[in-house]
Formats: structure tokens, C-alpha cells, sequence
């Protein structure tokens, strides 16, 4: 599978906004966006007007890059998204935060999405009880996640309540953290999407 090696705080310059791919250093001082907020590259500050297609396209890229879906596998969510009912870009949306990787971030079990996926592919977690280790299984309303209790010493919580506490924790899960338990108690909505998303560019760009 493809994968990217590069400087992910790169990838945070060139989409002109902080993606939050690092987990904890993305609170310091240390982010390299704060400190330079500009393309990367010998011609990153030189400010140039985008073009419509360029935009759509920078959207869509962020997008991928913060939920960390190769292109393939987005395509086919914006399938999904397009035939099921309601508006294709928020469906879209909602349909990579019900991730199960991202579901794991979300619940503070682990300090970013990429090592949320890593925790699942190692089988760290249960979903009602049965293992899981597919990071793009995507949760439904009442599913309950545990790290069974032989596991917890593997999981090197940075405290799941102040990593909660620190990103907020979504109003459509709940989370036990002295049961490491987490709950889907609804599905989530667009408004639940605090993240600066324009997914009407992402909806334009594969209509064309
Ligand atoms: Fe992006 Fe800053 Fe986190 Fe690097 S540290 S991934 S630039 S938010």
C-alpha cells in the first residue's frame, strides 16, 4: 500500500492550515505551521491566486490527508456518499468520522489518527465485544469500544481525559475513561465537524 514517509508538518504548510497530524506536538510551540505559516519550498511565500480547479483540488487533498485515506479508497467514499441519501458532502464527511480509526482519536485512546489506525490494525481494540482491526470499519450507534483489560498496559496513554479535555470530545460519543470504554451514542452530524472543511469544493471537483 502506498504510503507517505515525508514531513507530515509539511503537508499542514501546504495545505495552509493546521491538520493536526503529530498529536501532541500539534499543541506546542513546536508546530512548524506556527512558526511558518506558508507553502513549504524555495517559492513557498510567494503569495499566487488559485485557480477554481486548484482549490477544489487543495480542499479535497486536505480532506484525505487529515482523515489519512489514500485516494482510491476516498474516491469510493464519495461514491458512497453520492448515492446514499442527503447531501453528498456532509454525508461524505460524516462518513470518514464514523472511522473506526478516527473514533479512537476522537476518544483520546491515542494522540493521532495515524497511530489510532496502528492500535487497530495491532488489535488493540473490541467493538461489542469481538476483536477489531480494520481502522476503516465504521462505527454505528450504540457500538461500544474497549481495550480489553490485558491490553491496557500495551496502550501508552498519554491520559485519554486530558487528551479529551485538551481536543474536546465530540458530543455523539461518550467515553469512560477508568473502563476504557468508549460509546457511539449517536451518529455524528456535519455541525459535529469542527474542523474548517469546505466540502461543497470536494463535491464540485469530482463532479466535473
Ligand atoms: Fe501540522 Fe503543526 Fe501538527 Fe506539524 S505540529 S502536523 S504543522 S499541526
Amino acid at each position: 500500500m502506498a504510503k507517505y514517509n515525508d514531513s507530515k508538518c509539511r503537508l499542514c504548510r501546504r495545505e495552509g492550515g493546521k491538520l493536526f497530524l503529530k498529536g501532541d506536538r500539534c499543541f506546542t510551540e513546536k508546530c512548524a505551521y506556527d512558526r511558518r505559516p506558508y507553502a513549504p519550498g524555495q517559492h513557498g511565500r510567494i503569495r499566487k491566486k488559485m485557480s477554481d480547479y486548484a482549490a477544489q483540488l487543495r480542499e479535497k487533498q486536505k480532506v484525505r490527508r487529515i482523515y489519512g485515506v489514500l485516494e482510491r479508497q476516498f474516491h469510493t467514499y464519495f461514491v458512497k456518499a453520492e448515492q446514499a441519501k442527503g447531501v453528498t458532502g456532509s454525508t461524505l464527511l460524516i462518513m470518514l468520522e464514523r472511522r473506526l480509526d478516527n473514533v479512537v482519536y476522537r476518544l483520546g485512546f491515542a494522540a493521532s489518527r495515524q497511530q489510532a489506525r496502528q492500535l487497530v490494525r495491532h488489535g488493540l481494540f473490541t467493538l461489542n465485544g469481538r476483536k477489531v482491526n480494520i481502522p476503516s470499519q465504521l462505527v454505528r450507534v450504540g457500538d461500544v469500544l474497549e481495550v480489553p483489560e490485558k491490553k491496557r498496559k500495551v496502550l501508552v496513554l498519554s491520559g485519554s481525559q486530558q487528551v479529551v479535555a485538551r481536543r474536546g470530545l465530540p458530543g455523539w460519543l461518550d467515553i469512560d475513561p477508568a473502563a476504557f470504554k468508549g460509546t457511539v451514542k449517536t451518529l455524528p452530524q456535519r455541525e459535529d465537524i469542527q474542523t474548517p472543511i469546505n466540502e461543497n469544493l470536494i463535491v464540485e471537483l469530482y463532479s466535473k
